[in-house]
């Protein structure tokens, strides 16, 4: 076990104790998703918890795909999960493993439960079952045919298999008990008809193992040593063991459930995220305003910003609410630290300086701490942009709060030379088009000479050797902290804002060449990273900004 400064978690003090008593020899864990949506910061929780759990005591941890609900799933959803996971940096042991991979070993021990009077095929239909089920504080009662002969009911279950039944006229279910004080205790169905194409397996199955019939055993087949899951199947867990129990398995699994993800501001559930998506509140799964993993990616969070966040968070019994500020602290300082910096005028305002006219060459770092990083070369030409809101004409405006460009005094450009701000030209509405200044000549990395200051420093781009481009800029994707809490409809606080399309930037001429995935800070405005999808233009997502200036 390595050392660390955090204190461990129940999840290692259990593997801990098992491996010092010798229940344990090699750790297995695995991340089961279902192939029914994308991943998001939630399953990033659970995947940086079994992977390094598995990393952390030398074992080993499976990525399974729980396909058991063809409706919902599809190739493409197992592909961008192997992706995410991937992406986030981690690999699995051995091949990847399908719950439809032992869709016959299922079967065979759906036929065994029968077998034993441990299995029955009921023929209520779904609001009988919802009545015989009982409540929270009301027994179930007796399905009718729940005593019916092993051998009808094993007959039945063929014809279900093939085909030969319609959905919803008949289920298998477990024989447990309809007095439970756990409703999922109450014979649970195992088996239901869904006439439907599965990804993997096709047509050959006219019927699929409910989740819970094939979870557990999944996790005995593959010989998971600590099962981890969320809370919310706690309740599920001696459902689980009682197959476990009754089935002629070679391995017993053990569950044990921690707290889920839930971050404020946003949602954390493939369900509502896949609403967002199919009802076109957002433009994909990908969209950078998601919290999907791929999502993140694309709006140019890194991996490691990720995986720091999830190490961060307590695994504890109990659910909570993560503030999104603890996770933007960590892709900012994540970014701060690896980012290149550029600069890029978000409103470009054209600048003539009056007295130049030669054409240089500066060279800056690309990260003030960072010299491994190189160093980037800037051109500087006459005629310049800078932000429209870096000038004032208003001279009246402090120099502790303005320290841009005022009208008659001076301010540095980043990199290059102090100028003094001497003129401006207006188009015909009056709105300034163009300011004439001056340089103020001997001031490239060198002080100012006496008399003259610098208001601040400002960023800028040559206007003859420059990129356009578009940048794009999010804000949260919901307006109230806890969006899907009760029964708030989500859809209602979304952000009318959280996109601002902004065109006709101007960045310095090497941004050209970025690359999707490469970080950047545009000084002064944020941190950005090029779009994955937009080829045909240079278009830059903007990851953060540079401080925590949301105001809740
Ligand atoms: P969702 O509710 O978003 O549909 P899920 O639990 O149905 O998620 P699965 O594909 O079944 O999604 O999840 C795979 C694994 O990820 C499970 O072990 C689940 O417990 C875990 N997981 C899902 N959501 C979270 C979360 N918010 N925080 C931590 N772990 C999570
Ligand atoms: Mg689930």
């Amino acid at each position: 076990m390595t050392d660390t400064a955090k204190p461990i978690n129940f999840i290692q003090q259990i593997i801990s104790d098992d491996i010092a008593t010798g229940k344990t020899s090699k750790v297995i864990t695995r991340f089961p998703p279902e192939p029914n949506g994308y991943l998001h910061i939630g399953h990033a929780k659970s995947i940086c918890l079994n992977f390094g759990l598995a990393e952390q005591f030398q074992g080993d941890c499976h990525l399974r795909f729980d396909d058991t609900n063809p409706e919902k799933e599809s190739d493409e959803f197992v592909q961008a999960i192997i992706e995410d996971v991937q992406w986030l940096g981690f690999d699995w042991a051995g091949d990847i493993r399908y719950a439809s991979d032992y869709f016959d070993q299922l079967y065979q021990w759906a036929c065994d439960l029968i077998d034993e009077q441990k299995a029955y095929v009921c023929e209520l239909n779904a609001e009988q079952m919802r009545d015989y089920r009982g409540t929270l504080t009301e027994v179930g009662k007796d399905s009718p045919y729940r005593n019916r002969p092993a051998a009808e009911s094993r007959a039945l279950l063929e014809q279900m298999k093939a085909g030969e039944i319609a959905e919803g006229k008949m289920t298998l279910r477990a024989k447990i008990d309809m007095a439970s004080p756990n409703i999922n205790m109450r014979d649970p169905v195992i088996y239901r008809i869904k006439r439907i194409a599965h990804h993997r397996t096709g047509d050959r199955w006219n019927i699929y193992p409910a989740y819970d019939f094939a979870h557990g055993q999944e996790d005995a087949i593959e010989g998971i040593t600590h099962s981890v899951c969320t809370l919310e199947f706690a309740a599920n867990r001696p459902l689980y063991d009682w197959f476990i129990e009754n089935l002629n398995v070679p391995t017993s699994p053990h569950q044990y459930e921690f707290g889920r993800l839930n971050l404020n501001y946003t949602i954390t559930s493939k369900r509502k995220l896949k609403q967002l998506v199919d009802e076109a509140h957002v433009d994909a799964w990908d969209d950078p305003r998601m919290p999907t993993i791929s999502g993140l990616r694309r709006r140019g969070v890194s991996p490691s910003a990720i995986r720091n966040f999830c190490d961060s968070l307590a695994v504890a019994k109990t659910d909570g609410v993560v503030d999104m500020a603890q996770f933007e602290h960590f892709i900012r300082d994540d970014l701060n630290n690896n980012a290149r910096r550029a600069m890029c005028v978000l409103k470009p305002l054209l600048v003539t300086l009056t007295n130049y006219q030669a054409e240089e060459q500066f060279t800056a770092p690309a990260h003030p701490q960072r010299e491994d990083l190189g160093t980037r070369e800037l051109s500087f030409h006459q005629q310049i942009y800078i932000d429209r809101n870096d000038f004032s004409e208003d001279t009246s405006l402090s120099r502790k709060k303005f320290k841009r460009l005022v009208i008659g005094d001076y301010v540095r450009l980043r990199s290059a030379y102090i100028i003094r701000a001497d003129d401006v030209i207006r188009d015909s509405n009056g709105d300034i088009q163009e300011i004439k200044a001056s340089i103020v000549p001997n001031t490239v990395g060198a002080d100012a000479p006496e008399g003259i200051r610098a208001r601040g420093v400002i960023h800028w781009v040559s206007a003859v050797n420059s990129v356009d481009c578009r940048v794009k800029i999010y804000d949260r994707l919901f307006t109230e902290a806890t969006p899907d809490s009760g029964d708030k409809n989500f859809t209602e606080h979304l952000n009318p804002n959280s996109l601002e399309l902004i065109e006709g930037c101007k960045a310095e001429a090497g941004l050209a060449a970025a690359q999707t995935g490469d970080h950047y800070q545009f000084e002064r405005e944020g941190y950005f990273c090029r779009d994955s999808k937009t080829t045909d233009a240079l278009v830059f997502n903007c990851t953060i900004g540079l401080r925590d200036n949301w105001k809740a």
